[in-house]
């Protein structure tokens, strides 16, 4: 049987070659990943990664694909998506408990129905459980490691076992689930009672926000750099001088210099070389250095813009 062959059986569904990565980024950039699978349910996510690491063939998980920049040429090795199957979200008195691939804002609309509250700030982040476990998401004051009580990982070695926040380790956008080459299974998120009009409220008050201040019109993956102690990097970005810088299609948006946006015809190469530009120039207008805070796959070629 050939690896695409083994690879569906394993799935338990078809398998895409060559399927385009940008069609599943939020920054719509990216080329084909060789294969693209969407596992039926847990056992299967387990058996296709198994069978990756058993022929040691690259694999990565994709979420929702909105903290990644995907390389121009692709990705030699097989994309996991969780969010077509993994997606579910169940209460349980106070507790709502998610599927790594559901969606954080449908995990804030079943909190709201439930009248749960305490997950508003996470209902405008357009990532997956999954994704937000592996950052520690957060916004408005808010992140994962107020809210999660205990999530269920597949470890390295195929074992299931359910993780308990002190266990976490999660810090500003980080968390034990990479550190540990783990998997997320699924989140349980444990909220206080509140009164749905003020739950909605609040939501709608966040998604103002975000409209106001992101350039959420463009493909983007967000805030690119992650934000420098003491610092934001937003402001310093625009203290260099840097809004509305471009490379290629690729700028710096002039509504919140923290995103790099996609004008509709970057590449991965513009993105990066871009972010290369904005580090090198805060570096020497502040002195400080920025760190990505978006996750590059499948090597992206920076090729340097003469300055
Ligand atoms: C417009 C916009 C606004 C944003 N605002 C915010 C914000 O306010 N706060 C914030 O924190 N972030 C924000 N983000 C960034 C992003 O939404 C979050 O980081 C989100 O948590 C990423 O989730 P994802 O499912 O899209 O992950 P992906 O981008 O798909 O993947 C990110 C990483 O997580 C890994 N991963 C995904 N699922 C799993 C899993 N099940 N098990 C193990 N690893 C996994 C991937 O392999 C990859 O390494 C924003 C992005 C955009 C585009």
């Amino acid at each position: 049987m050939d690896f695409g062959s083994e690879l569906e059986k394993a799935a338990g569904n078809q398998v895409r070659k060559g399927e385009a990565l940008r069609l599943h980024t939020t920054f719509r950039i990216g080329g084909p990943a060789d294969y693209f699978v969407t596992p039926e349910n847990e056992e299967r996510l387990a058996e296709v990664v198994a069978l990756c690491r058993r022929l040691r063939i690259p694999f990565f998980i994709l979420g929702n694909g909105s903290d990644l920049l995907c390389a121009d040429e692709g990705y030699r090795g097989v994309a996991v998506n969780t969010t077509a199957f993994l997606n579910g979200v169940r209460t349980e008195g106070r507790r709502v408990i998610a599927g790594s691939g559901a969606l954080l804002g449908n995990v804030a609309k079943e909190a709201l129905a439930a009248g749960l509250a305490g997950f508003e700030f996470a209902a405008g982040i357009p990532g997956s459980v999954g994704g937000a476990m592996v950052m520690n998401a957060g916004a408005y004051g808010g992140e994962m490691s107020q809210v999660v009580e205990w999530v269920r990982v597949l470890t390295p070695e195929g074992q299931v076992k359910t993780v308990p926040v002190q266990e976490m380790d999660f810090a500003y956008r980080r968390s034990a689930v990479r550190s540990n080459g783990w998997i997320v299974l699924e989140a349980c998120f444990v909220l206080c009672p509140g009164e749905p009009e003020r739950i909605r409220e609040r939501m709608e008050e966040l998604a103002a926000k975000r409209r106001e201040k992101q350039p959420l019109s463009f493909p983007s993956a967000g805030s690119t750099f992650k934000r420098p102690e003491g610092y934001y990097a937003a402001r310093l970005i625009e203290e260099a001088g840097l809004k509305g810088t471009s490379v290629g299609g690729a700028c710096v948006s002039e509504k919140h210099a923290g995103f790099v946006i996609n004008r509709g015809d970057a590449t991965a190469a513009d993105v990066l070389a871009l972010c290369r530009l904005i580090q090198k120039r805060v570096r020497e207008y502040s002195g400080v250095d920025l760190e990505m805070e978006v996750e590059t796959i499948g090597g992206v070629e920076c090729h340097f813009p003469p300055i």
